[in-house]
């Protein structure tokens, strides 16, 4: 009964095996042909062992079923034969006269199935052959299979290979960009920034030289910053600006977008081997591109790795460059405040000090007649042009500690005259207020390094600051003792203190505690910032410690002399 056409041709084929079958007797092997005659198998006969040989060359049979005891060689040589040929050929032997030696021997070497003649049950061949074969199969498959399985590892073998090596770049760019920022961000200058990033380029993209240009904020043209591995072009310096969209620089701008050339060519204002190969990336902020970074001359060329750690690394620097640039005009903007603070002062206390004179000579009675009125009058012009001239003053010497202009004169002294001197410049106020002043210090305070004149007017300011606030007929302490390798001044009120949260606000810019129009004391809010500018600049420190209802008591320290002497000695 033939089968459905449909079924038969969703049925997968298999075509039949091939089985060698090598016997010389033709009787038996007639049986064999007889018995083996089934659509599964394909047959062919040998005689002997060397045509069986031959065939097995020809045809690369699956199983061969092969009598033991051939004329000239034997059915052991013909398996052997088999399996050096193909290792998962299946080899069942027959022999007539068995002995359990030499069927171990056989199915030591390799054979699956050792068969003694006469056949006990002929019939049941078929099935020894079809399970062998399908033992030949599944060990085929099992090969294939590992074979199919040991090329997929080397793929997943070398992907893993890749990725580690990926993940090492990643991680090898990304441990030298953090340690890049670190070093680029400890000096907040342009300059050293630039100088340092040129240099970090050249290490890390294997090149021979490296560049900065950045856009000029007003003009808008591109000029070159900072430069290493090449000359600066000569020339005029307008030759060496260039703008959006010309060369190759210039096209960065326009793309906002990495360049990478096997040639340099020319770039401006350098002097760079044409031939050498090059890599530029943009600096972007916002939408703009405010400059750009140049790398060349890489034996060899630069690969996309470099042009991806260059971005990475622009995009860092970019923004450490735009700190500077801040910082700079900062600076620059608050020399020029400093500056024209200076000479506004400048300019008003000369004036002032012609006025204050001429009001003395006015309220002098030996020259001229003045009724009360008139006398009145002139005391409060006094005082005022008085304490306009101590805000120039202040003011000024602000100006000039914070453009560190002010001018000093650092000498070994003794510090008991400077205090002395201090309280002698504050002797009617503290007349007026009937203070009661007391100094302290032992006969052999240790010289000093100080500026008389400037450390006087730190000692008036915290002695005037201390009367201002201490009560009528309160008492003032002035200590000086010797330190740690300086000497420690301490001015002691018991006036109304100042509140812990006030304390930090002292020493800042025109701060006031009482900053109210009701202010019982009158001041310009700088003398602590300036006294503390003095006296930094000493290499001291200054501080105060208050309570509110107690007093207060300010300090500063000043180096002793042989300290210092002795520091210096050791380290020449
Ligand atoms: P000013 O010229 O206004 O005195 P200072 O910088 O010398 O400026 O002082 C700043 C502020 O610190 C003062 O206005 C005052 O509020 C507070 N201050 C300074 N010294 C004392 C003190 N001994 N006792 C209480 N408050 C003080």
């Amino acid at each position: 009964m033939s089968e459905p056409a449909h079924l038969s041709a969703a049925m997968p084929v298999t075509p039949p095996a091939r089985v060698l079958v090598v016997e010389d007797d033709e009787t038996v092997a007639d049986v064999l042909r007889e018995a083996l005659a089934d659509p599964r198998f394909e047959l062919v006969f040998a005689i002997d062992a060397e045509s069986a040989m031959r065939s097995i060359d020809e045809r690369s049979p699956d199983l061969v079923l092969t009598d033991i005891s051939l004329p000239g060689r034997s059915g052991l040589d013909v398996m052997r034969h088999a399996r050096s040929r193909d290792p998962e050929a299946a080899v069942i032997l027959m022999t007539g006269y068995a002995t359990t030696q030499n069927a171990i021997d056989a199915l030591r070497e390799g054979a699956c199935e050792f068969i003694t003649k006469p056949f006990e049950d002929i019939a049941t061949l078929p099935d020894i052959l079809e399970k062998h074969l399908g033992n030949r199969r599944l060990r085929l498959q099992n090969t294939a299979l590992m074979l199919e399985l040991q090329e997929k590892n080397a793929v997943l073998e070398r992907h893993e290979q890749e990725l580690r090596e990926r993940v090492e770049l990643a991680t090898h760019q990304m441990a030298t960009l953090y340690r890049v920022a670190m070093e680029i961000g400890t000096d907040l200058g342009l300059a050293p920034r630039l100088d340092r990033i040129t240099e970090v380029a050249i290490q890390q993209a294997g090149a021979s030289g490296a560049a900065v240009w950045l856009q000029h904020e007003e003009s808008g043209e591109y000029a070159l910053a900072a430069h290493q591995g090449a000359e600066a072009a000569e020339g005029e310096e307008e030759s060496h600006r260039f703008l959006e969209g010309a060369g190759v620089l210039g096209m960065v701008v326009v793309d906002r977008a990495p360049v990478r050339r096997e040639r340099c060519d020319t770039l401006p204002g350098l002097v760079v081997p044409a031939e050498a190969a090059l890599l530029v990336v943009p600096f972007i902020q916002g939408e703009a591109c405010f400059g750009m970074l140049a790398v060349w001359g890489k034996p060899g060329g630069f690969t996309a790795d470099d042009q991806e750690f260059l971005s990475l690394f622009a995009s860092q620097a970019s923004v450490q460059i735009r700190n500077s640039q801040l910082y700079e005009h900062t600076k620059s903007l608050d020399r020029l405040k400093s500056d024209f603070v200076a000479v506004v002062s400048h300019e008003i206390r000369t004036p002032l000090t012609s006025v204050k004179g001429a009001v003395e000579l006015l309220s002098d009675d030996r020259y001229f007649q003045n009724n009360d009125q008139q006398g009145k009058l002139l005391t409060i012009a006094h005082a005022n042009a008085e304490r306009l001239l101590l805000l120039i003053n202040d003011i000024l010497d602000f100006s000039k500690l914070e453009s560190a202009s002010l001018p000093m004169t650092i000498e070994r002294q003794r510090l008991e005259p400077v205090i002395l001197q201090a309280g002698q410049h504050l002797r009617t106020l503290i007349e007026e207020r009937r203070i009661k002043l007391e100094f302290e210090w032992s006969e052999d305070l240790p010289d000093v390094l100080l500026d008389a004149h400037r450390i006087t007017q730190v000692v008036t300011n915290l002695l005037s600051n201390a009367i201002k606030f201490s009560p009528i007929e309160g008492g003032i302490q002035v200590r000086a003792r010797a330190g740690e390798g300086v000497v420690r001044v301490e001015i002691v009120d018991h006036g109304e203190g100042i509140a812990a949260r006030d304390l930090p606000k002292l020493f800042r810019k025109f701060q006031q505690v009482d900053s109210s129009s009701t202010r019982k004391v009158g001041g310009t809010g700088l003398g602590l910032v300036i006294s503390k500018g003095i006296v930094e600049q000493h290499g001291g420190l200054i501080g105060v410690e208050s309570e509110v209802g107690s007093g207060s008591t300010f300090w500063f320290t000043l180096p002793i002399a042989e300290r210092v002497a002795a520091e210096h000695a050791s380290r020449a």
